[in-house]
């Protein structure tokens, strides 16, 4: 499983996926992308995750093979870089397009308004402890979108065919369930 590791939270990734016992590979160019069975898209910054996508020509390589059904798992701006609508974003802000949602960046406010909540995935029996920083919002999902956890009205955990994307940092947990249903759906 790759995890994209051109700025922000990609460390606390691979450290997961090792600890489920999974290989992965830091992906930097177009080249890391050959022979993965999946692809994480972490936290960070979303503007500056763009610009670099756009400098080293993986944001058109990458957009094609999510498009081909690569499987993905993006948290916070990796969720927001997969978005078909992103508001408040950059107007030169890039997007996969991978998954048909609407999110408004910092939608919970700016880095003051971090939280931490217990949430309910379905499918899990207990809950997850959630961590939400600088977080997006998703403001409105498509019919073929699945949710899989909310905070009041709006979902943080979604699914869409073989995409998976949270508004929270599972990786900065030591749980691993929510990193066990992204390996589940490769
Ligand atoms: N606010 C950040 C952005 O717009 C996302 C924050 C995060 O990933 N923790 O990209």
């Amino acid at each position: 499983v790759g995890v994209l590791a051109l700025q922000g939270a990609f460390d606390a990734h691979t450290r997961r996926l090792a600890e489920l016992g999974v290989e992965s590979r830091l992906v930097k160019d177009i080249s890391d992308l050959d022979g993965l069975d999946g692809i994480i898209l972490p936290g960070g910054e979303s503007t500056t995750m763009s610009n670099l996508l756009v400098a080293s020509g993986l944001g058109v390589v990458l957009t094609s093979r999510l498009h081909d059904g690569l499987p993905v798992f993006g948290t916070c701006a990796g969720m927001i870089m997969m978005a078909h609508t992103i508001h408040d974003g950059r107007p030169d802000q890039i997007s996969f397009d991978a998954m048909d949602i609407k999110v408004r960046r910092n939608g919970y406010g700016r880095q003051n308004d971090s939280f931490e909540q217990d949430i309910s995935i379905t499918s899990l029996d207990s809950p997850f402890h959630a961590l939400f920083i600088r977080a997006p919002i998703i403001e409105s999902i498509g019919s073929d979108v699945e949710v899989l956890a909310s905070v009041g009205e709006h979902p943080v955990l979604v699914r869409q065919a073989q995409a998976l994307a949270s508004s929270f940092h599972p990786e900065l947990v030591s749980d691993l369930r929510v990193h066990e249903i992204f390996l589940s759906m490769i």
